[in-house]
């Protein structure tokens, strides 16, 4: 399971090193490379092939928990975005980006 060149992937399986702010049995939690926003997490499914408009409702429901708890933590003005199926040059492996500020003087 998994394309060889999927960078999501090969953040699951521990290729590319990433530091793990959150792991579980769907999801692992881990800061983007090349951050947009002073906190800019990605919270990515283990499985790849998953899109939002595919993936098992539950499971999205326990993706969005645990983006709402690290929002409720941080506690700084956000924005959410998920990409979904050819909107980037990446793969189609759920993500979804939690981008936040530490002041609300610009929007994220
Ligand atoms: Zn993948």
């Amino acid at each position: 399971m998994g394309g060889m060149e999927c960078v999501f992937c090969r953040i699951v399986r521990g290729q590319l090193l990433a530091e793990r702010i959150y792991e579980d049995e769907d999801i692992i939690v881990v800061p983007d490379i090349h951050p947009s926003a002073p906190v800019h997490l990605l919270f990515i499914s283990k499985i790849h092939g998953e899109e939002l408009h595919k993936v098992e409702a539950g499971k999205f429901e326990r993706m969005m928990d645990k983006v709402r708890e690290k929002i409720a933590e941080l506690n700084v003005p956000y924005r959410v975005a998920i990409n979904g199926n050819g909107a980037t040059q990446v793969a189609d492996h759920l993500h979804i980006h939690l981008l936040g500020k530490i002041s609300a003087d610009k929007p994220v």
